[in-house]
């Protein structure tokens, strides 16, 4: 695993030191109001703590994309009020991330105080990485820690920059998240199953091309499914279908065979004419039954039912992306169950399940089982691109 330091690594009594703290609080809104506080209760434990062992906690983070300019729209005075809710305390909104008016600030805050600095997108050295803007950052900072582990594949002043100008540590979240993600395919117990799904095989190319490579079972289901059954000359009607990507999809089968990694691809599926809820020509049919009218919007129940048996000989499985068109009933039907059982050998102890992608999450909780993987990753693209074997600035700048 990539040798990073955490708060363990800090003297205990932090009082009056002063803590730059990359957070994610990219939060959802609606009418100036928070709607969703997730980011928030992710990053609370860090902040709690630094504040409880006496240090001035000073946050920085992005909100929208300001582009490098000042957008009132965009101030993070708008979240304030989601951060006390969910810290339950005051926390003082300080409206520069360097200069004078931020310094006298970090000075009037006391120990265990937390401050919430303005926009770091509001200035252009944020985005290009300005190891000028980064250094008049940093002079407000004893050390730095990074728990927006979201947006640790951007190489920014306050993701990657500040770990290069202050002792550096890993906050809490971005230390579970990193623990989760190395269980998972850095160093995981094997046999390891993959499940990949979602629209396009085109978005996860990178993807597929790194787990042929780590992972003992390839299971691919949901649209990129079809791309493959193409490849493999089936006839998938009018399905969503990359016809362009038949000989990627063919090659990474190739690779997969190679590497001794065994591709699942469904052998029943769930097709309609209309892409409906409950559409009235649904059916059930072998991938080989594909109408030319008919579309294929989930894996079919027999495939599902294989599909579990394959995780139960596993001991690790990495999930990204739906097996069908979830949003949509009854093309949820496999994503749920397959869930359902990844969710039941996990508390049986038998399997270790890390699970990240924005629809991924919203299947998983639709299923019922978002507390019962080992772990769900929210950081979207940061996700991904660990997926994709890729070394993630923000990360790697923990370890240096
Ligand atoms: P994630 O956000 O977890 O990375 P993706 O964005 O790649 O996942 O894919 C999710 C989308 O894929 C969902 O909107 C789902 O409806 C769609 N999808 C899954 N299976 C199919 C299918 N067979 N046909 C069309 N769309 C599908
Ligand atoms: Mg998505």
């Amino acid at each position: 695993m990539a040798d990073f330091k955490t708060l363990d690594d800090l003297p205990e009594d932090l009082s009056g030191k002063r803590a730059l703290v990359r957070v994610d609080l990219n939060l959802p809104m609606a009418e100036g109001r928070a709607t969703d506080l997730t980011r928030a209760r992710a990053v609370a434990p860090t902040i709690l703590e630094l504040a409880g062992r006496g240090a001035k906690v000073l946050l920085l983070a992005h909100f929208g994309r300001p582009k490098g300019e000042r957008h009132s729209t965009l101030s993070m005075s708008y979240v304030q009020g989601a951060i006390e809710e969910v810290l339950d305390k005051e926390v003082m909104f300080i409206p520069e991330v360097a200069g004078p008016v931020a310094a006298q600030a970090v000075d009037i805050l006391g120990p265990g105080d937390i401050g919430l600095m303005e926009n770091t997108r509001f200035w252009p050295g944020e985005e290009a990485n300005d190891p000028e803007f980064a250094k008049a950052i940093a002079a407000n900072g004893d050390f730095y820690v990074n728990d927006a582990f979201s947006a640790a594949h951007r190489a920014h002043a306050t993701t990657e920059g500040l770990a290069h100008l202050l002792p550096a540590y890993a906050g809490r979240a971005m230390q579970k998240e990193l623990e989760a993600l190395d269980a998972a395919l850095g160093t995981p117990n094997p046999p390891v199953a993959a499940v990949v799904g979602g629209a396009k095989v085109s978005t996860k190319l990178a993807v597929l091309e790194n787990l042929v490579t780590k992972v003992q079972h390839l299971i691919i289901g949901g649209g990129m499914a079809n791309t493959f059954l193409a490849a493999n000359g089936v006839d998938v009607g009018k399905s969503l279908c990359e016809h362009d990507l038949t000989d990627t999809a063919r090659a990474i089968l190739d690779a997969a065979d190679k590497a001794d990694c065994t591709v699942h691809l469904p052998y029943d599926v769930v097709v309609a004419k209309e892409f409906a809820a409950n559409p009235p020509s649904l059916r059930t049919c072998n991938v080989h039954e594909v109408a030319a009218d008919e579309m294929i919007l989930d894996v079919g129940p027999q495939a599902v039912e294989a599909l579990g048996d394959v995780l139960k000989t596993c001991r690790t499985v990495v999930w990204n992306g739906p097996l069908g068109a979830f949003e949509t009933p009854p093309f949820d039907e496999a994503t749920v169950a397959l869930a359902r059982t990844a969710a039941a050998l996990t508390q049986d102890g038998s399997l270790t399940s890390v699970a990240g992608g924005g629809d991924t999450v919203a299947a998983l909780a639709h299923a019922g089982v978002a507390d019962d993987v080992t772990y769900i990753s929210t950081a979207g693209g940061a996700f991904l691109e660990w997926m994709e074997g890729k070394e993630l600035p923000g990360v790697a700048a923990l370890s240096a």
